[in-house]
């Protein structure tokens, strides 16, 4: 089933940027597909249209309507087309992760996790304590799920970096996401740390069956951990195979070769 389907996406940040020009794939459910090319090929941009943190100039982002709702029809939606509404709906469904980890430092760890239940509110702490016990229970296992639970009432900056990430992650999971998108989320870690992430977000990817989005920033992790890459130069597609297809010749064709 397809979960997510991009249509000819553009993306010029004003005045006279042209980061993507005409981008078009489709993303299976369950699959972890790495997102790879030169830094400035617009990674980043596009993992943010996928959710509108980055306002598209033009194009389609498709996403089956049973996302929102289990009992809908099949048919996909547009999110560029959605009232303010189905977008925050839509955007619950869509978690996100960012390589400095964006959680609030001055909270607990569990505060941390809770306010990924809320969406995107930023005024936390006056709702933190109204949390129903339910909620805190989940939060509880997502952070066992992240091997976080013994850090549970912590201040959250005295976790080190890659645990920092892992309460993102458990933040996230809070939504109940059907996708997530994850913008370099170990390129500021050390290789070994990376891959106790990664191995983390994969794991709960698959138990879960969420599709996930992850620019990474090294081909090493790339080739460990993802099923599919979308490689991307010059605002365009330059690859979208499995990762088998990620020959030598390919990968000189996305870091190396004029366009
Ligand atoms: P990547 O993630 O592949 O490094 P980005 O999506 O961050 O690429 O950036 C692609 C290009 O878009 C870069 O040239 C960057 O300078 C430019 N860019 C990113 N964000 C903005 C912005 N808000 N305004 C103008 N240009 C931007």
């Amino acid at each position: 089933m397809t979960i997510l389907q991009v249509r000819d996406l553009h993306k010029t940040y004003e005045p006279a940027a042209q980061v993507l020009t005409g981008i078009s794939f489709k993303v299976e459910r369950g699959e972890f597909v790495g997102v790879i090319g030169p830094s400035g090929a617009g990674k980043s941009t596009l993992l943010r249209c996928v959710n509108r943190l980055v306002e598209p100039t033009s194009g389609e982002i498709l996403i089956p309507r049973t996302v929102l709702n289990p009992d809908a029809n099949g048919s996909m939606m547009n999110v560029l087309k959605l009232s303010r509404h189905e977008l925050r709906l839509v955007r619950r469904k869509v978690g996100m992760i960012f390589q400095q980890f964006n959680i609030v430092k001055r909270l607990s760890v569990i505060e941390n996790v809770l306010a990924g239940g809320l969406g995107y509110q930023s005024s936390l702490r006056s709702c933190l304590r109204f949390f129903p016990e339910g909620e805190r229970r989940r939060a509880l296992i997502n952070l066992k799920r992240v091997e976080l639970l013994a850090h549970a009432y912590k201040r959250a900056s005295e976790l080190s970096g890659g645990e920092q990430q892992r309460v993102a992650i458990a933040r996230t999971l809070m939504q109940d996401p059907a996708i997530i998108l994850a913008d370099e989320p170990v390129s500021s870690l050390d290789p070994k740390l990376s891959r106790v992430i990664l191995d983390i977000l994969k794991r709960v990817c698959r138990e879960d069956g969420i599709t996930a989005l992850v620019s990474l920033h090294t081909l090493d992790l790339t080739r460990e951990y993802a099923d599919r890459v979308v490689g991307l130069k010059g605002g365009q597609i330059s690859f979208d195979g499995p990762i088998q297809d990620l020959t030598e010749a390919v990968v000189q064709k996305i870091y190396h070769d004029a366009k």
